[in-house]
């Protein structure tokens, strides 16, 4: 039979370290917010393939979906063939996303591709070089996206020269002292020492900062920032990757601040576990690109259009995103009273929109010093105890919560009772 220590090891001499793996479970099958390894061990999924499966794994119309797209053709390559999928998806995003006026939308296959592209047609647009983005945030392992990732280790070191022209504002975080002010100052020195606002192509921002910490960006935030992209003909570029597709609530998380960005780069749950991405914009813009300009070999799969197509259908006919919304305000009432217990590890700084909800270890029930070493060992003791758990955070320091949408309650119990379980004082842990 094949083992996990036998794959690890297999694993460990044929495949880089660069790609590191959160995990030491091999995956044999899942379904829904379950996930079991070669060793037909079962686990608790709390992950989502980080926030890929808002749908779950494997829900029933996505595979149905894929297995009809299947018995027709599974490639042509949209710039030599187009096919209807992709442009049925192209319609519903267009109809869905919250652009000004008519909007059109590209696909690709990854987020950093999406985010790549969206900047390629602000540059395009505004022939403007400069792009804004914000310190903590993650954007991709690609050029252009790694120079927006606002974290140098492990994304960034030794990978140099980055493209240029990438400036970094601080991003709010109470926990930090870090206000809106605090961001929009920093925007307005950038102006007056680094860069003028008319040489800036694109301002990219997470309405809610995935790898980050799970950090929102405050609404009045993204008021002032669409306020000077106005001004200044800035793109406004939101970056839903990670916060998109239902988690927090509503379909995009930048729909909880009613401000409407220019750009907006979608991938991970739209593909429902097909690898699917894309850029929504305002139509002027996204026609400024020539033909050829944009594309990819790859770009917008048919059988991850077709699934695409299946993820929007299950989010409206299944109620997810007031499931979000219920499931987030439970979860969140069950973290603040773990955050008063004694008898588990102190946890504080409980934070997100909807069901994409994020909290810190720390090093005393009264402060508010964060302990990645303390995070990391829960995260540990969690997967021991068999459930799948992501951290983020820019130190490691914050537990991020990822489950399926579709989950249902009894393994949502069951989950953050493993949860409860690893944060329990190491004394009392057993
Ligand atoms: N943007 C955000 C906000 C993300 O969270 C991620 C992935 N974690 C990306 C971009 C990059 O996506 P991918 O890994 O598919 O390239």
């Amino acid at each position: 039979m094949t083992d996990n220590t036998q794959l690890q090891q297999r694993r460990d001499a044929a495949i880089p370290r660069g790609v590191a793996t959160a995990m030491t479970l091999f995956a044999a099958r899942a379904d829904n917010a379950e996930l079991w390894d070669v060793e037909g061990r079962r686990y608790v999924d709390f992950a989502g393939g980080i926030a890929v499966l808002n749908v779950g794994h494997r829900h029933p119309k996505v595979m149905a979906a894929v297995r009809e797209q299947l018995d027709c053709y599974t490639h042509t390559a949209f710039q030599v063939a187009a096919y209807e999928p992709y442009i049925a998806l192209a319609e519903r995003l267009n109809a869905l996303a919250p652009i000004d006026g008519p909007a059109k939308t590209i696909f690709f296959s990854t987020g950093a591709e999406a985010v790549e592209n969206a900047v390629k047609i602000a540059r395009m647009a505004t022939r403007r070089h400069a792009v804004v983005a914000f310190a903590g945030g993650f954007h991709g392992r690609s050029f252009m996206a790694m120079a927006l990732t606002g974290k140098t280790a492990p994304y960034k070191n030794g990978f140099g020269p980055l493209p240029g022209g990438v400036y970094h504002l601080p991003f709010p975080n109470p926990r930090d002292g870090i206000d809106t002010a605090r961001s929009l100052q920093a925007l307005h020195d950038l102006f007056k020492a680094d860069v003028a606002a008319d040489e800036i192509a694109a301002i990219v921002i997470e309405p809610v900062q995935g790898e980050g910490g799970f950090l929102p960006a405050p609404p009045e935030l993204l008021r002032a920032l669409r306020e000077i992209a106005d001004r200044h003909g800035i793109v406004l570029i939101a970056d839903e990757v990670q916060s998109g597709f239902g988690r927090t609530g509503t379909l995009f998380g930048i729909e909880h601040s009613g401000v409407r960005p220019d750009l907006i780069a979608v991938a991970k749950s739209l593909g429902g576990g097909l690898p699917l991405s894309g850029v929504i914009g305002r139509a002027g813009l996204m026609d400024t690109v020539p033909p050829g300009g944009l594309g990819g070999t790859y770009a917008g799969s048919p059988l991850a259009c077709a699934a695409g197509l299946a993820v929007l259908d299950a989010i409206t006919e299944e109620g997810l995103l007031e499931r979000a919304q219920v499931l987030g305000e439970r979860v969140v009432a069950r973290l603040r009273i773990w955050a008063e217990r004694t008898d588990l590890r102190p946890i504080g700084n409980v934070r997100g929109l909807g069901a994409m909800l994020a909290f810190d270890l720390l090093r005393t029930r009264d402060g508010n010093d964060v302990d990645p070493a303390a995070t990391k060992a829960v995260l540990h003791r969690a997967h021991a105890l068999g459930l799948v758990l992501l951290g983020c955070g820019s130190q490691g320091e914050a537990i991020r919560l990822l489950f399926p949408l579709t989950i249902n309650d009894a393994v949502l119990e069951e989950g953050l009772t493993l949860l409860e379980q690893a944060l329990a004082s190491p004394g009392d842990a057993g």
